[in-house]
Formats: structure tokens, C-alpha cells, sequence
């Protein structure tokens, strides 16, 4: 903007200096050259005329160039030098247009992975300076004829006409394995998704092609460091579980979700002495949706942080206002995502979150999956130890289902253990299940760690269970997961 207003000024200043410089000496050589004055007034009439004439040319040339310049700009994107959106869009058109009948086009996408963090992590002007080195290694990579060009601020597009004999996963593999080398010259851990679309099959004008490719980019964002061709029913589901994601972030929003209470049982009274809280989700179309699907739905699009504090926030306002907490709930479990647990900002977020509903905050204990613990044990340690420095004990859920149980607990001091319900299915038929579960309960007793059996269904396994020593249990045949206002019924 402010660079037109500088060009405007300075043609306008030009201007007035060549008027003035006009004026005052073709006035002056007509005085003095033509002495005659009907001479003189026929001179200053053409005098008139040229100037108008000499401007009028002057004006179109500068016209001209400033079109001339504002094209070039339109078909470049000014930060990598590559073909602009509009271009691209045009001579994909045009190329289509003039194949012949048995030739086939390639078009490719290739976003980067998380380019937000690569700009937190170098700065803008680095990051501005990688996708400039990135257009050019692109490009020297490329199919000989290709036409690149940026599309959107990560994302660029390539098209080239293509052989049969072109082995396309390698030269994909080629360029992702480019951009990785890249993105280490300056210092970043950086992957890329590309998505492909050939013509015809997946569209037969640019703006088909063009649909396709972001379709399969979509799919393959979903994966990261993937490359997608171009897939109908694939792209399908993509879309489905977008929508559900969405849908999801709205519920979040929009008190579309709600929490029960599951009953833990001491095994030697019966008496209730914890819970566990669970979150529902009733869709307005689609109705119960259990969180084993949507919970994985929103681990994937950094959603668990907002369930969680979701999910804490309804109990405060649910359990502390009545007298149950020290009394009968001894203990409230929450359950932690194995994305959450992982992303050491977001459960300093979480332990806060905790810390600040003062009322229940003594009572809150996180369960953990075993796989999640077992993804990066060092880390868990460290997350463990720091967890229970700040008061709030570690349970270990769906525990046998993990590769190495036992070696885990060497290194994680847990407060508590659940046996995975697969184990309590079996307990009264097989004698395997029975003779594990007499070694946890060995192993959680000497350790000192509590032991909960999930999943109790029937009596008997319940008679097993307390004949072998179990702690406490949990399972539909002693409750349900429930309302808060059933829970109070079922705890009078
Ligand atoms: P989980 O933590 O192992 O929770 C126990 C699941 O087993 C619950 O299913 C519960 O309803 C079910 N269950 C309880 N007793 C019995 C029984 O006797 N028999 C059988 N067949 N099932 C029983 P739900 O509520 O569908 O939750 C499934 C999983 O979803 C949970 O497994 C947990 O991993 C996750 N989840 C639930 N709520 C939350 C939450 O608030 N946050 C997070 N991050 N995950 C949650
Ligand atoms: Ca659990
Ligand atoms: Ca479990």
C-alpha cells in the first residue's frame, strides 16, 4: 500500500517538473525564436498539442509497465519464485486440455507436518528462508517438464506428464526422504505428507484433480510422514471421521458430554470405598458413542486435554457438594490418555487444573493404560515420580494386556494396580488365569501396591476372587457405571 502511494507520488511529482520545465522554456524559444505574432499564436497552438501528445504517450507507458509488473506478480509466489496458485491452476487446465488420448498426468501435494511447530521452533524468518531452500530442492527433484508452484503457505503442488515405466512410490519415498535431510541442515526433526491424484482417473478438469489430491492429503495428514494416492472409499471415511471430530469439538464446547461414576468394592466388607469416572458421549443423531471410539478420535487431534478438564469439572460440581467424599469415596479415578500422558505440558496442565478444585482435588487418582506407561518408560517414571510428588496417586489400568507386566513394575512405583477384565473372564474355567492372578496378588502385596480386579460379572468369580486374596473389585455384576443421582441412591 505503501509502496503504490510512493510510486503515485513520484509520477505525480515527474509530472509537475516536466509541465513546469514545458511551459517556461517552450514559451521562452517561441518568444525568442518567432518574432511574428499570428506565427507565434500557430506555434503555441501545436506547442499545446505536442505536450498533450507527449504525456498521453508517456501516461500509456508507465500504464503498461505497472500491468506488465502486476502480471508477473499474480503468476509468482513472491516468497520461493515458484508459480503462483492462479498459474498453476491455469496451465493445469491447458496441459489437460491439449494431452492426447492415451497420455496420463501426475499431480502432486506435499504439506509438512506440524509447520506450526517448525516456525515456534526457528523463527519466521529461518522458517521463510527453509521453504524457499525447499522450493528449489523440490524442483530439482521434480519429473523433467514438471510445473511446481507453492499453494498455500506449507503446501506445494506439482503436475508432470507421466510414462508407464515411472515407478511413483520410489520417487515419493525420494522426496520425503529430501525434505527429512533438509530439515535436519537446519536443525529440525521434520516429516511431510504427500497425496496424489492422476489424471484421469481421479478427475478429469484441474479443479477435479485438485479436489482429489486435497482429499487424499487430508487422509494422509491423519498418519503423518504418509504418502496417500488418491482413494474414493478411503477418502470417504477420512471424511466421516472429520465430521465425527468436529462433531466431538462441539460436544466438548457445548455440554455435549456428561460423566458416570463406577463403584470400586472392598472385597472384605463390600462397601463401596472409590470410583471411577467415565465419560459419555451422546451424539444427537448417532446416540451412544462409546468412548473407545471417540476417545482414539481425540487423542489424534489433540482433544484429550479438554476431556479431561471436562471430565474433572463435572465431578466437582457433582461430587463435592455432597457428603460422600472421605467418607464412602475414598477415591475418585480418572482416566488419562495415553496421548495426554505422554505430552509433558499437557498433564502440568491437567496436575493444575487438579490442584485448583480444592474440594475433591485429595480424592482424584489417575488411572494409566500398561501400553501407555510402556511407549517411553523413562519419561513415565519421571511423569509418575512428579505425579505423586504433587499428591495424586498412579493406577495402572487394563494391567496384563502390556508385553512386559513384570518388568514395568522394577522400574514404576504405582499405587495401584487393575488386572485387565480378560483375566476375571476366565478366572472360574482356567487354571492359567488363576495361577497369574495369584502372582499379581503375591507380587501387589509384598510391593504394598493395591490391587483391583475389573470387570467382575458374576458371583462366582467374585467368590474366587475374595478366596484368593483380591483387594477390591469393579464389574457390572456389584455396579454399573451410573449418574451421579443414582450413585447417591446406590450409596445410602
Ligand atoms: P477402562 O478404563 O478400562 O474402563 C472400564 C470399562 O469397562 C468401561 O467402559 C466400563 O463401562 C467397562 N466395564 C466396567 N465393568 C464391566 C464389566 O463387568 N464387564 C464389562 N464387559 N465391561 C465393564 P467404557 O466406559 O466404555 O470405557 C472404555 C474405555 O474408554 C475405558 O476403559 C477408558 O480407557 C476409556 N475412557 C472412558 N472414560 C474416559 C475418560 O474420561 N478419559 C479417557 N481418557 N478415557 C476414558
Ligand atoms: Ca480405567
Ligand atoms: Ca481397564
Amino acid at each position: 500500500m505503501t509502496r503504490n502511494v510512493t510510486s503515485a507520488a513520484k509520477v505525480a511529482v515527474l509530472y509537475a517538473l516536466f509541465a513546469t520545465l514545458w511551459i517556461l522554456f517552450s514559451d521562452l524559444a517561441v518568444e525568442t525564436l518567432l518574432p511574428s505574432p499570428q506565427v507565434r499564436a500557430i506555434a503555441q497552438t501545436y506547442k499545446g498539442l505536442a505536450f498533450v501528445v507527449i504525456t498521453a504517450g508517456l501516461l500509456l507507458a508507465m500504464v503498461l509497465k505497472g500491468n506488465n509488473a502486476l502480471e508477473k506478480a499474480n503468476d509468482m509466489d513472491s516468497l520461493t519464485g515458484l508459480h503462483s496458485m492462479t498459474m498453476f491452476v491455469r496451465t493445469l487446465n491447458l496441459t489437460i486440455r491439449q494431452l492426447k488420448p492415451n497420455e496420463q498426468l501426475i499431480l502432486g501435494y506435499l504439506d509438512i507436518d506440524d509447520f506450526k511447530r517448525i516456525n515456534d521452533a526457528i523463527g519466521f524468518e529461518k522458517a521463510d528462508a527453509f521453504l524457499r531452500d525447499l522450493a528449489q530442492a523440490l524442483n530439482d527433484a521434480l519429473l523433467p517438464g514438471s510445473f511446481a508452484s507453492r499453494l498455500h503457505a506449507d503446501q506445494f503442488a506439482s503436475f508432470a506428464k507421466i510414462t508407464n515405466e515411472y515407478d511413483m512410490d520410489e520417487h515419493m519415498q525420494d522426496i520425503q526422504r529430501m525434505y527429512t535431510h533438509l530439515a535436519k541442515d537446519y536443525g529440525i526433526e521434520s516429516t511431510c505428507c504427500i497425496s496424489i491424484a492422476l489424471y484421469p482417473q481421479d478427475g478429469s478438469t484441474a479443479k477435479e484433480l485438485m479436489v482429489s489430491a486435497t482429499e487424499a492429503l487430508n487422509v494422509a495428514k491423519e498418519k503423518k510422514n504418509a504418502i496417500q494416492y488418491h482413494d474414493k472409499a478411503l477418502t470417504e471415511k477420512a471424511m466421516q471421521r472429520r465430521q465425527m471430530m468436529l462433531d466431538l469439538r462441539n460436544a466438548i464446547d457445548n455440554g455435549g458430554l456428561s460423566v458416570v461414576y463406577q463403584p470400586k468394592y472392598d472385597l472384605d466388607t463390600l462397601n463401596v470405598n472409590g470410583v471411577e469416572v467415565l465419560v459419555r458421549w451422546n451424539h444427537p443423531t448417532k446416540g451412544y458413542i462409546a468412548p473407545d471410539v471417540f476417545i482414539p478420535l481425540a487423542e489424534n487431534h489433540g482433544l484429550t486435554g479438554a476431556i479431561s478438564k471436562l471430565v474433572i469439572n463435572k465431578v466437582a460440581n457433582e461430587l463435592s457438594p455432597t457428603n460422600l467424599l472421605g467418607n464412602q469415596i475414598k477415591a475418585i479415578a480418572v482416566n488419562v490418555s495415553a496421548a495426554e500422558f505422554n505430552n509433558a505440558e499437557e498433564m502440568q496442565e491437567l496436575v493444575r487444573f487438579i490442584k485448583e478444585q480444592k474440594a475433591i482435588a485429595p480424592y482424584i487418582n489417575i488411572e494409566i493404560t500398561e501400553t501407555a506407561t510402556l511407549d517411553n518408560l523413562n519419561n513415565s517414571v519421571e511423569v509418575i515420580s512428579s505425579l505423586q510428588q504433587s499428591g495424586i496417586a498412579i493406577s495402572i489400568d487394563d494391567f496384563g494386556t502390556g508385553y512386559t507386566s513384570l518388568a514395568m513394575l522394577k522400574d514404576l512405583t504405582v499405587d495401584e494396580i487393575k488386572i485387565d477384565r480378560s483375566y476375571i473372564s476366565e478366572v472360574e474355567n482356567d487354571d492359567r488365569s488363576r495361577t497369574i492372578i495369584s502372582a499379581i496378588i503375591a507380587m501387589t502385596n509384598s510391593f504394598g501396591i493395591n490391587l483391583v480386579a475389573e470387570g467382575v460379572e458374576t458371583e462366582s468369580q467374585l467368590k474366587i476372587l475374595q478366596k484368593m486374596g483380591c483387594q477390591q473389585a469393579q464389574g457390572y455384576y456389584l455396579g454399573r457405571p451410573m449418574p451421579v443421582q443414582q450413585l447417591l441412591q446406590h450409596l445410602i
